[in-house]
């Protein structure tokens, strides 16, 4: 954590900030005012304390003896000091120096802590939420609450730079078609009825457009009623972005700029331009539309060297393979779990060939290469499919690879998830890896009733070139949607939306939307597209996982102040709390018990 200059943090109560006091302090008669980190007494006649404040720790010695415990708050006066030979701190940025001769006024007790505010404590996460005005004390909590409003404070500059003009939209709000399950919120003037809290500005912000704002970003908090994960809260923030007489390209281009400022913002570098991938490329080469490009192991199609194979288990449409470096040291028991993963992730079964000398597998038979190949399914291969494979994969001796054959997406999104698995390394590591996958499908999957799946939501608009497939072949349409991706994590999402009422019924149409329904959901959006619709597009920044990725964190909830915990309850405050009978009556709302 960057300290600010220890006058920084002067006040009508204090002079200094504790953790910012350096060599270049000292003779300065400072006051400086924060927690008891720790406190030790020699005798009568000197005592310690370790002063702590949201910039860290600095060594206070009190001629005499004080009466404090940990966490008690506490101003002390005294006179910055080089610390006595052989007593340097070389751990501690303040370790150079001390306060000495300190005076010390108590501003506050407290009750012992339910757990040390020290980094260095694992401490189980119910009783971190429970106490979160302890936990946010830990210098790890500080510096991500820190790190967060960088970000923000980047995202923001860039776009009003940008000539961008920020909107605040309502938080009581309508259904919106990202189709995530929606917070309702009972009405107490219209008894019955209920608003949404939005899943995010998607159509306030198209709306934004038609009302001539031209260029709209917001720090926008989303609601939405799903499963929670370490990537996923039922709030989240992003920056929510619109703009009028665009392409994609532009989106690109401001929000790119926004990206990348904040991750110089945070670590003084600038990554390079974002680079950009097809969406079918990316599943083909990294078997996910979200690929960390921090490293390769990419998918290797096989499919030509298993052409006609006698090998049943290779007898698929589609034969994929991924190369772990050095893999062959993998015991028998980690191959036997990795196969399981991979039935887990909806294959048939998963093929392992460790890379040997030829000496080394037994009974295995020379590829030609000099190499061998050690694997159940060894004796089952001919010569030119054993050659054929270690010359499409590349590997050497000591590597591993691994082999799913299966229909072409299942092979895709198997081997994509266990070369994160086997070869991933944790999301926060740097370098920052951003990239656009551009020309995602139009539709994702059909529904009960057959109709195809908005992939993005169905104000997208399809790729200018497979419009006049809309109704013929929808699975193959693809969209003017688009996503950034940073190390592994899917970012955000956007697009360049519809328009035009007639692209927006045959959409409608295809998704099986009637006119009816369309107007009962969205009719205030599509009534506004009649006064005059520019064509627009946008983009929303998952704030949240943008700041987990720069903290090193592999949880979004370590870079909330006051997240829920995985099963959307807060230990801290109790909620969700059943309401009261009172309220209930007010709200005009009876309960019934809970469906199983
Ligand atoms: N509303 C979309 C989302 O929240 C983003 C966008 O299309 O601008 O994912």
């Amino acid at each position: 954590m960057t300290v600010p200059p220890s006058s920084m943090g002067a006040t009508s109560m204090r002079t200094h900030l504790c953790g910012a006091l350096r060599s270049g302090d000292i003779g300065a008669a400072v006051t400086v005012c924060g927690w008891v980190a720790k406190r030790r007494e020699h005798g009568e006649h000197l005592a310690f304390i370790d002063l702590r404040d949201h910039t860290g720790i600095v060594q206070c010695v009190i001629p005499g003896t004080v009466d404090v415990r940990s966490e008690y708050v506490i101003a002390v006066h005294g006179v910055v000091r080089a610390r006595p030979d052989g007593t340097v701190n070389p751990d501690l940025p303040t370790g150079e120096v001390e306060i000495g001769d300190c005076t010390v006024t108590l501003l506050n007790s407290a009750e012992p802590p339910p757990f040390a505010v020290d980094d260095r404590v694992e401490v189980d996460e119910v009783i971190r939420l429970r106490h979160r005005y302890v936990d946010l004390r830990r210098p790890r909590m500080q510096a991500n609450l820190r790190i967060r409003a960088k970000v923000n404070h980047a995202l923001r500059t860039a776009m009003d730079r940008q000539g961008f003009v920020e909107v605040e939209t309502p938080l009581l709000w309508a259904p919106t078609p990202e189709g995530a399950r929606e917070f309702t919120v009972p009405s107490r003037l219209h008894p019955g009825s209920c608003y949404v809290l939005p899943q995010s500005p998607q159509l306030a912000k198209q709306l934004l457009m038609v009302a001539g704002v031209d260029r709209y970003y917001q720090i926008a908090r989303c609601l939405r009623d799903e499963d929670l994960r370490a990537d996923r809260q039922f709030e989240f923030s992003q920056l929510d972005v619109e703009a009028s007489f665009v392409s994609q390209e532009d989106v690109f281009e401001f929000v790119s700029e926004a990206v990348l400022d904040a991750a110089e913002a945070v670590t003084g570098d600038r990554p390079g331009a974002v680079p950009r991938m097809i969406w079918a490329e990316a599943i083909d080469r990294y078997g996910t539309d979200k690929p960390d490009i921090r490293f390769g192991m990419e998918l290797i199609d096989l499919s030509t060297v298993f052409e006609g194979t006698a090998v049943k288990a290779f007898g698929a449409p589609c034969v994929k393979a991924i190369v772990l470096e050095g893999g062959a040291t993998l015991t028998r028991s980690k191959l036997d779990g990795l196969t399981d993963r991979a039935k887990g992730l909806g294959a048939k079964g998963l093929a392992w060939f460790r890379v040997t000398e030829p000496e080394a597998a037994d009974g295995a038979g020379a590829t030609g290469s000099g190499l061998a190949l050690d694997s159940p399914l060894d004796r089952f291969l001919s010569d030119p499919e054993r050659s054929g494979l270690l010359a499409a994969t590349g590997a050497g001796a000591g590597d591993l690879i691994l082999v799913v054959a299966d229909e072409y997406r299942t092979a895709c999104t198997v081997l994509g998830q266990l070369r994160v698995d086997v070869g991933g390394r944790p999301v926060g590591e740097g370098p920052y890896c951003y990239l656009w996958v551009v020309d995602f499908p139009m539709f994702d999957g059909v529904d009960e009733a057959g109709h195809p799946i908005a992939a993005h939501h169905p104000f997208t608009m399809p790729h200018p070139d497979d419009l006049d497939r809309l109704e013929s072949e929808p699975a193959a349409v693809r969209s003017q949607a688009y996503d950034l991706v940073l190390n592994g994590w899917e970012l955000g999402s956007g697009s360049v939306r519809i328009h035009r009422a007639d692209i927006q019924s045959r959409v409608f149409a295809v998704l099986g939307v009637g006119e009816e329904e369309a107007m009962s959901r969205f009719g205030f959006l599509l009534g506004a597209f009649r006064f005059g619709a520019p064509p627009h597009a946008g983009f929303a920044v998952g704030i949240d996982r943008l700041t987990a990725i720069f903290a090193g964190e592999g949880s979004i909830r370590e870079v909330i102040a006051f997240p829920k915990t995985q099963s959307g309850s807060d230990p801290m405050t109790g909620a969700p709390k059943p309401l009261a009978t009172g309220l209930l009556g007010e709200l005009g709302l009876q309960l019934i018990p809970p469906r199983d």
